[in-house]
């Protein structure tokens, strides 16, 4: 689509993207009315994607509750599709919870898993009737001490299973053993409703196996007096962003292949560290498939958790939100390096579209404003002043050419790539949210 690195990714893209990338004059009254970028919401893809995760709990007989992993994208029009499409939302700090209230999101429906807890998130929590994922036991005394011993505070103490199971090695949670004798009797003050588990990584086996050691403990604290009815299972539910698995497959083979120095990436960046960007099977049908693998080689998941009485939640992020953003960057300029190799200057910088992983690896889409020119390449650079200020590690391929004033837009930003670290540096403003279809400012921007 007008421009693409070498081989192609082709982003998938939803209806309502190929709406907006084919009017060029709304694309310029946004980036005239709110700067470069601009990160543009559809937030309805959220409530498709959690459906297929809730169909599939139900053919495997499994009551399954989605809880949008809210540090996955700031826009509030998320959580309010959430909201009405009756799923719930796992929040990370003070700020996401007390949006997510003041959103109206029902309390029953919010976890908080934050990493880090301060007294004023948990006192917040605590009044308003949220449940907690517990990360370790002195945690756990700190919410009961705060806590109004009328009014138990829910919690999960979130489980981290042991290293025998194959599961790798986890900062997050205590072992079963560490809870079995902590909550040996009932503690004033919480009121233990269900368990928490979260993992590194996509491995359905690694989750399965955390199932069979999760339902195992929370028999073991119903025989204590604790009565549990969920199992939350975390994030990491996988999507791809490509449909093509052979040009997946090309990418990796032009990188392996010999070739021209920067020809396929910046500095010929390895690009080690990357999100799969095509995979399978991905959520609703890697769902079905963890539900019927045999963690101990008997019961199905499925089984498992029926057998435990366990509800099954997820906190998805990424895939809850694939097809639910774009963000929109204007060409600011063309040069050379000064060793000849080309560039293209956007008016962004590299946090602005970037994950933890080395690279997004999607086509963006050019909105040519002007005839097309002769084919060239360029590395697209950004605003902040450092030697390897790169947008997108590949080099990209422009066969009509590309000018000043034209747009790039970049793909499926929702999950991630918008948000998760924008930085202000060098005082350039953040990037403003808008909502597709009115294009009016997100509620985070208001
Ligand atoms: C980040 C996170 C998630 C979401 O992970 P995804 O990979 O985006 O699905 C869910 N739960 C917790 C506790 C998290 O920290």
């Amino acid at each position: 689509m007008s421009m693409h690195g070498q081989p192609p990714l082709t982003g998938r893209r939803e209806p309502w993207m190929d709406d907006l990338l084919g009017d060029p004059s709304v694309i310029a009254q946004l980036l005239e009315t709110h700067g470069s970028p601009v990160n543009v919401i559809e937030p309805s893809a959220l409530s498709r994607n959690a459906a297929e995760l809730v169909d599939a709990g139900r053919e495997a007989g499994v009551d399954l509750k989605v809880f949008y992993a809210r540090k996955a994208n700031k826009a509030h029009a998320l959580v309010t599709e959430a909201r009405d499409a009756g799923h719930g939302v796992d929040v990370a700090s003070l700020a996401e919870l007390s949006q997510v209230l003041d959103l109206g999101m029902p309390p029953e429906r919010v976890i908080v898993s934050a990493a880090v807890k301060s007294d004023q998130m948990l006192l917040r929590a605590v009044r308003s009737g949220v449940t907690i994922s517990v990360d370790h036991v002195a945690e756990l005394h700190r919410i009961a001490d705060l806590s109004d011993p009328g009014r138990p505070t829910p919690v999960a103490p979130r489980l981290a299973p042991h290293p025998d199971t194959g599961v790798p090695p986890t900062r997050f949670g205590e072992l079963a053993d560490v809870w079995l004798e902590t909550l040996a009797e009932p503690i004033d003050g919480v009121e233990v409703t269900g368990l928490h588990v979260h993992l590194h990584g996509y491995a359905a086996e690694d989750r399965a196996r955390a199932i069979a050691e999760a339902t195992r403990l929370s028999g073991a604290l119903g025989e204590r007096g604790h009565r549990l009815h969920f199992l939350d299972l975390g994030g990491g539910v996988p999507m791809s962003y490509l449909d093509d698995a052979a040009e997946w497959d090309s990418f990796w083979g032009a990188m392996r292949a010999p070739h021209e120095p920067e020809s396929l990436t910046w500095r010929d960046h390895a690009l080690g560290n990357v999100y799969p960007f095509h995979q399978s099977p991905t959520r609703g049908a890697w769902l079905r498939e963890l539900l019927s693998l045999r963690p101990d080689g008997g019961a199905t998941c499925a089984e498992l958790l029926r057998d435990a009485g366990l509800a099954l939640h997820l906190e998805p992020g990424r895939s809850l939100v694939d097809g639910c953003g774009v963000t929109l960057a204007r060409v600011a300029f063309l040069k050379t390096r000064s060793d000849g190799v080309p560039l293209v200057g956007l008016e962004m910088n590299r946090t602005q579209c970037r994950s933890t992983s080395d690279d997004f690896l999607v086509d963006p889409v050019l909105v040519r404003t002007q005839p097309a020119g002769a084919p060239c390449d360029g590395f697209l650079v950004g605003a902040y002043c450092i030697e390897d200020e790169i947008i997108l590690r590949r080099r990209m391929h422009f066969p009509d050419g590309v000018a000043p004033g034209d747009v790039v837009a970049l793909i499926n930003t929702g999950g991630y790539l918008m948000h998760i670290l924008e930085s202000a540096s060098h005082q350039l403003p953040l990037a403003r949210n808008v909502v597709w279809p009115g294009l009016t400012l997100d509620g985070i921007d208001r």
